[in-house]
């Protein structure tokens, strides 16, 4: 990590929050929404997990005991919209029941102690990966880490910030070493990635009118 890089990347967050201004997310109420949404969003768009999360507030299912008392085919027929509802189901009873069994029910007990330690017992829980992890830490344990999402890995690549095949964890550590440990810059990072690659930097970039259109970039890496 340079120096010139740590600059690029800050000019990234300031170009992206003046173009699109705050982005208010978590897009959910509580914790245990953050949390079920992070599950449930892999692999598929926020529309199709806030229908999920519909069902599951119709059905009176949004707190953890009722989560933990539904069965689990019954957790994945109201989840149906979010796709790939049987293997989700599974994850969430397994996020529950470890929640349960190792924590009492509680997320404060989940998230004790350092980062480094909390993020551990979170990739300890099967289906957990890098990505929910930090999604559950930032957003619902309000820990400043840093989620890596496909396009936050895409537009870095397209900018020269990050070799192509860069690892999950480097990607994560070079942007924690670049900006202020602050949840709220974090945050607000992570959204303002995702609406870029939404509205200019998807599959095939459109350079044109970008905000970062002014930084050094290959749109075709
Ligand atoms: S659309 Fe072009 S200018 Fe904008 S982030 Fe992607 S590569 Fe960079």
């Amino acid at each position: 990590m340079t120096q010139k890089h740590s600059r690029q990347i800050r000019e990234i967050f300031d170009r992206l929050f003046e173009a699109f201004g705050p982005q208010h997310w978590w897009p959910a109420r509580t914790p245990l929404e953050v949390i079920v949404g992070a599950i449930l969003t892999q692999n598929t768009s926020w529309r199709n997990v806030e229908r999920a999360i519909g069902n599951l507030h119709a059905a009176g299912a949004l707190s953890w005991a009722k989560l933990r008392a539904l069965p689990q085919s019954e957790l994945a027929r109201l989840i149906q919209p979010s796709g790939s509802f049987r293997v989700k189901a599974k994850r969430l009873k397994e996020f529950v029941n470890f929640l349960w069994t190792a924590h009492g029910g509680s997320l404060e007990s989940l998230f004790a102690g350092s980062l480094d330690e909390a993020r551990k017992r979170l990739l300890a829980i099967h289906g957990i990966g890098p990505e929910t992890a930090d999604a559950i830490l930032l957003y619902a344990a309000r820990r400043a880490t840093f989620v890596v999402d496909a396009y936050t890995v895409r537009i870095l690549r397209r900018h020269f910030l990050i070799p192509s095949g860069a690892r999950y964890e480097d990607v994560r550590k070079m942007l924690k070493a670049a900006l202020p440990d602050e949840v709220g810059l974090f945050n607000e990072f992570h959204a303002l990635f995702v609406e870029l690659g939404k509205r200019f930097c998807g599959r095939r970039a459109t350079c044109d009118g970008c905000p970062l259109a002014g930084m050094p970039h290959d749109a075709m890496l």
